[in-house]
């Protein structure tokens, strides 16, 4: 029986290990899927900052060509000057050559504008490049540790699923059945320790003579509480 009891022992740590592994295996996708979103939503910012740049450099070149229809008419405004015959004629044009250049000054000053907001922007998305670049490589570095750790993990199942199939050969199938309706029964635990008179499946008390009993592993003793099978995991001595 205490044979059996160790290796009905091991097979709990086994099926313990699993599910672990299992949980891993679960959530290992959803990390890498988290880092894909995490990714785009990189690009997207950059993207969109690409994307204010490109419609304020538009916003210039209609404002030059703005300006440079406007000079145009200064020019020919000034070539009229000749042909002008009287004052009034000439004050009129004198103040509608004035009335466009104090326009223009004003769309020269909103391109000024433009370009400064422009050169800021410029400034702030090569920042915003650098820090993606080492914030993709974070990810893709991630992303690596990820992939390692699932094919760790599929190593780590099959080694465990081979021992779980030996073992369960070894232990009586009486044994293996009641263990695997408890284990059912009990999240997954259908054998534990007892330590300090307490049985660490459900954590009450086991009685004393219960207790000594478990401490020899020579019986299949179950916890009055849970049912669980009960192990003495260690030294007789230490309690
Ligand atoms: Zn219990």
């Amino acid at each position: 029986m205490r044979e059996q009891l160790k290796l009905l022992w091991e097979l709990q740590k086994i099926d313990l290990e699993l599910k672990g592994i299992k949980e891993e295996k679960d959530r290992y996708p959803k990390e890498i899927k988290k880092l894909d979103e995490k990714q785009k939503i990189e690009k997207e910012r950059i993207q969109k900052e690409r994307e204010k740049i490109e419609s304020l450099e538009k916003t210039r070149r209609q404002k030059e060509g703005h300006l440079n229809t406007e000079q145009e008419k200064i020019k020919r405004a000034e070539g009229r000057m000749s042909e002008v015959k009287t004052n009034k004629e000439y004050q009129a044009l004198l103040s509608e050559i004035d009335t466009i250049k104090e326009a223009n000054s004003r769309i020269e000053e909103e391109i000024l504008q433009v370009m400064d907001a422009i050169d800021e922007l410029k400034k702030d998305l090569s920042k915003r490049e650098k820090e993606m670049g080492s914030t993709l490589e974070n990810i893709e570095g991630e992303r690596k540790k990820l992939q390692e750790k699932t094919a760790q993990g599929e190593k780590a199942w099959s080694e465990r699923v081979e021992r779980r199939e030996l073992l369960s050969k070894q232990i009586e199938s009486k044994m293996v059945k009641l263990y695997n309706t408890l284990k059912e029964k009990r999240q997954g635990v259908g054998v534990v320790s007892v330590k300090n008179e307490t049985c660490q499946g459900c954590f009450l008390n086991v009685p004393p003579q219960m207790f000594i009993e478990v401490q020899k592993n020579n019986a299949l003793v179950r916890c009055p509480h849970c049912n669980r099978i009960l192990y003495w995991d260690g030294d007789r001595d230490r309690k």
